[in-house]
Order: C-alpha cells, then sequence, then structure tokens
C-alpha cells in the first residue's frame, strides 16, 4: 500500500474510482475583441442568474446562500470586468482574458498574509472557472481530485453524488472547506502533486491510499462495516437528551468559535453551546463594533432556538493576541495579563462587548460567563463594570437584560472559592485545558512536559471532586477537552457535572458513554479512583479493570 498525506479537512473512511478535473481551454483562436466581449457578457448573465437562482435555494443554509451572494458581488465588481476588458482589448479569448484577470486579483489578495483574504482569493478564481465552459464530468459514486477544488463545485459535485474531495491547494478556513464540512464529505487537501498521476480506485481514511494488499483491503472493508454500524447506533442518539442508564440528567453541550461550528454540532445533537469562544472575533485586525457582535451573538441564539447558550468574554492574552490590544511583551504571558484581567485593562473593549451581550439577552436566553477568574475580587471588578454597561445602556434607551452570570474554573485558587461564587454567580464551567496546566506547572502546549499535563493524576481529580463538595447551588458544567474524555466521562457524572461541552464531533459517543454509566450511589467508587496513588492505578480503576 502507497500512502499520501495532507491536510485532512474532513475525516471519513471511504473509496471509488479516481476522477481528475482538470480545466481544459480552448485555445483556438480569439475572434474579434467585439465578440469575445460579447461571449463574456453571454456567460456572465447566464452565471449571474444561477447564482441568484442558487442563493434563492430554501434547502441551502445562511451560510451557503451567503457565498453565493458573495460571488455574486464579486462577479459585478466593477474592476474585475474592467480588468477582464482590457485583456480581452489586447486580442485574448475571453476564457484566458477571465482566467488572467482573476490571477491578476487573486495574487494580489493571496499577497496579503491572512487566511481570510486567501480564502477569498479561492473565491475569485472560482468565479472565473464558472465563466469559462467546463467540461460536464460524472462524479457520482466517485473521488473527485483537482488542483484546488472550489465552492461551487463542493456543491455541485456533492449534489451529483461525488464521494470525496482530494486536491493539492486549499486551506481549512477556505469557504470550500466550510462547505464540505457541511456536507461532511471526506476531503484532504495539500497532497503532493505526485497524486495527479493516480488511477483507478482510491481509498481514503486520514490519508490517501492506493495499491492495497487484498489483507489490507480486507483490513478497510471491516473497518467499513465498523463504522456504518456504529454511525447507525449513535445515530439514535442525535435528538435523544444526555442522560445517564440510571436516568440522571447530563446535558451534552458543544464548544464553538463560529456559527459554523454550531450548525455542525447542532445536527449532531448538541443540547447547547458550553462554550461560545468569541475571543477569534477580537483576533482580526480590527476590533468587532457593537453591532457586529450583536448580529453574531444574534444569528447563534437563533440557531440555537432556545437551547442553552453561554456566550464567553474575550479570553486574549497567552498564544492569542490582537495587535490594537497587545499590553506589551511579558516573560510569562500565560502567567500574566490574561482572560479578565486583560478585559480589565481594557475595560472601553470589554464594556462593548458586555452590552453587545446584555442588548441580544433581552431577544433570546443568554447566559455570559469569564474567563481566568483567580479571585472574589475580580467578580465584584466585573459586577461593578457591568452596572456601568447597565447604566449606559439605560441612558442609551436601549433594550437589555442581564444574562445568568458565570465564572470559569480554570485556576487552582478557583477551586477553593466555591462556595463564595454560589453566593455571587449562577454557574461554573471547569476549563481543565487550563485548570490542568496551572495545577501541574506544565505547559499545555509543550510537548516536553506533557508527561507532567496528565489529567489522570490522583491530585487533580481530588482537587476537582472537592471543590464539587462545596458547589451546592451551583449549576456545574465543564468546557474543557477533558469534557470528551472517554474514561473520565462516567467520573464527572458521578462526581456532579450537568454539562459537558464536548466537540461536534464527539456528541454522540458521549451521549452513549453517559448511557453506559450509571450515576447515582457511586461514592464507593469515587472514592476507590481518588484513594489510587498513582496515574496508572486512576486510569485502571477509572476501567474498573
Ligand atoms: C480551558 O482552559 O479549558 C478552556 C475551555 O479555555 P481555552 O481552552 O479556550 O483556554
Ligand atoms: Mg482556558
Amino acid at each position: 500500500m502507497k500512502r499520501y498525506q495532507g491536510l485532512t479537512i474532513v475525516t471519513g473512511r471511504t473509496f471509488g474510482p479516481l476522477i481528475i478535473d482538470q480545466v481544459e481551454i480552448d485555445d483556438s483562436q480569439a475572434k474579434s475583441p467585439k465578440e469575445e466581449w460579447q461571449k463574456f457578457s453571454d456567460a456572465k448573465n447566464e452565471l449571474s442568474r444561477e447564482l441568484e437562482q442558487r442563493s434563492k435555494d430554501e434547502s441551502l443554509t445562511s451560510e451557503t446562500a451567503a457565498i453565493f451572494e458573495a460571488h455574486q458581488l464579486m462577479l459585478e465588481d466593477p474592476e474585475f470586468i474592467e480588468e477582464i476588458k482590457r485583456h480581452i482589448e489586447s486580442g485574448l479569448a475571453y476564457e484566458k482574458a477571465v482566467l488572467q484577470a482573476a490571477q491578476d486579483f487573486s495574487d494580489m489578495m493571496s499577497a496579503i498574509e491572512d487566511e481570510y483574504m486567501q480564502a477569498r482569493a479561492a473565491d475569485i478564481r472560482d468565479i472565473a472557472q464558472q465563466l469559462i465552459t467546463k467540461q460536464d464530468l460524472d462524479v457520482a459514486g466517485k473521488i473527485v481530485l483537482k488542483d484546488e477544488i472550489f465552492p461551487s463545485e463542493v456543491i455541485e459535485y456533492s449534489k451529483a453524488g461525488a464521494k470525496g474531495f482530494l486536491s493539492l491547494k486549499g486551506s481549512a478556513t477556505s469557504h470550500a472547506s466550510i462547505l464540505a464540512k457541511n456536507a461532511g464529505l471526506p476531503f484532504i487537501t495539500n497532497l503532493p502533486p505526485e497524486v495527479m498521476t493516480l488511477s483507478g480506485t482510491v481509498y481514503l481514511d486520514e490519508d490517501l491510499m492506493v495499491d492495497l494488499s487484498e489483507a489490507e483491503l480486507a483490513e478497510f472493508n471491516q473497518a467499513l462495516q465498523r463504522d456504518e454500524a456504529t454511525r447507525q447506533r449513535l445515530a439514535k442518539l442525535i435528538d435523544q437528551p444526555g442522560h445517564t442508564a440510571d436516568g440522571v440528567k447530563r446535558q451534552v453541550s458543544t464548544n464553538i468559535s463560529s456559527l459554523d461550528d454550531l450548525l455542525q454540532a447542532l445536527e449532531l445533537g448538541a443540547e447547547g453551546v458550553a462554550l461560545f469562544r468569541t475571543e477569534f472575533l477580537f483576533m482580526q485586525p480590527t476590533l468587532p463594533t457593537r453591532e457586529e457582535q450583536k448580529e453574531l451573538y444574534r444569528s447563534l441564539a437563533k440557531a440555537l432556538n432556545g437551547k442553552s447558550f453561554i456566550i464567553r468574554t474575550m479570553d486574549l492574552g497567552g498564544d492569542k493576541v490582537n495587535r490594537e490590544l497587545d499590553s506589551g511583551p511579558e516573560d510569562n504571558p500565560f502567567l500574566g495579563l490574561r482572560g479578565i484581567r486583560l478585559s480589565f485593562d481594557k475595560i472601553q473593549v470589554f464594556k462593548r462587548q458586555l452590552k453587545a451581550i446584555l442588548e441580544v439577552a433581552s431577544e433570546y436566553p443568554i447566559k455570559m460567563m469569564f474567563p481566568m477568574v483567580t479571585n472574589l475580587e475580580d467578580v465584584y471588578q466585573v459586577k461593578e463594570i457591568l452596572a456601568q454597561a447597565e447604566a449606559e445602556l439605560k441612558d442609551e434607551g436601549r433594550a437589555y437584560e442581564t444574562p445568568m452570570l458565570g465564572v470559569m474554573i480554570e485556576v487552582p485558587s478557583a477551586l477553593a472559592l466555591m462556595k463564595e461564587f454560589s453566593d455571587e454567580v449562577d454557574f461554573v464551567s471547569f476549563g481543565t485545558n487550563d485548570l490542568l496546566q496551572y495545577t501541574t506547572a506544565s505547559d499545555r502546549m509543550n510537548s516536553r512536559v506533557s508527561r507532567w499535563y496528565d489529567p489522570y493524576q490522583p491530585a487533580f481529580l481530588r482537587l476537582i471532586a472537592r471543590s464539587l463538595e462545596d458547589a451546592k447551588g451551583l449549576h456545574v458544567g465543564m468546557c474543557g477537552d477533558l469534557a470528551a474524555d472517554e474514561l473520565l466521562i462516567p467520573f464527572w457524572s458521578a462526581i456532579g457535572f450537568e454539562e459537558l461541552g464536548v466537540p461536534a464531533a464527539r456528541i454522540l459517543k458521549t451521549k452513549q458513554i453517559l448511557l453506559e454509566t450509571r450515576s447515582r450511589d457511586q461514592a464507593e467508587w469515587v472514592d476507590y479512583v481518588l484513594s489510587a496513588k498513582t496515574s496508572q492505578e486512576v486510569i485502571e480503576r477509572l476501567r474498573r479493570d
């Protein structure tokens, strides 16, 4: 077997005949500029009509419709059209003129070191391809390989029954990638150019594979059968609320950074959002306005349709920086002005975000939580700023509502303040990614200390379990990655975590594990796990070995 690795955008096991899509341009002599211009105008009008029709297709998600609308705007861009005209007048056939103009524009955009601009550059190349005549490919049941797969092709080919996509160029944030994720079709990009010489049947898992031996093929087919059986078993849980075998409700929510994440998670049975990481909004070159924030928070709340929605205020600092909000170099940024501390330092930006959340909370049920809270004074200070934001909204005559408030438990000192928090806020959410790194003094991104960044250490689990004994009256959730840890899920449930925030792809598995778990009368097992002395012993006891 030969394996080719690339950037796997959508993982999925599948196979099929490979079909290579190559753009072929009619190389015959250009006619007069007037005739070429006429051909271009006809093609443009037809595409414009098509795009308008597509953007109105009610079966599309708002995100996909927005891509078509953006394409329509690009198609009407006077500078783009002017450039095409210039090339036609210099004697090029319209197809070449379109491709040349698109290349110039996309080179200009790609030169800007920003993933967003690079993705938009791909959109303009996509428009160009749609303007020139394309070969009609029969992609049904096949895996499509192309130098670069465009958004319109993901839509067209998935409708036509393609089983997966491969390409040489692409990025995780491109529109084509977003659409492939939405369609749930396997997609690997950034493959080496030599794959263009492949033919026959290809196989996909995390990678692209060819030339499987008989034994490898048999193994692949067995894995496919197992996938299908698991899929069918888990799909039954999509609409089921999370609960344990003994009927204890355990909400399986998700963690998101965008509307796209949310839509995917809802399709996979998310019962709410345990964490919306808003800082990504603040990591763009220009800070978001209040109106822009409101629009996004609203669109998420609308999509959630009443399901619980926790917005975390901007958690910048550490590795998440914005040039405008940067408060200078620090020797230890993860121990520096991070999370709520930076928000206190950039109070106007923080207050703007609070106001946006408070306004949307008057329209939709929203909860708001604060990152990196270390002591009770942090909570008092948040409340003071919140009161100022409310007073200002009142003066502005805006409708607002104070949402339910929560703090993240991700600094060890916060573990010892549960009683005090229960007097001040409505809920807590454990951020285990940071809680573990601060408890064990092991940088979560430094592989040299990953041995110490160990969630199965009895000390770590004891600290969490003890803190929950004081959390009476608080809704207790978890939004760190450990919420999806298969070994720990039964333990979290047994010690009282009511909500687990997990990535979309882990929702059904988490529901399944909970269903196989008992939550009542587990004190003896919990004590048994916690009395282990080493990580290995904890693992054995979690497995109930
Ligand atoms: C955490 O620390 O567990 C958490 C959820 O926050 P982040 O990963 O965004 O720091
Ligand atoms: Mg954190």
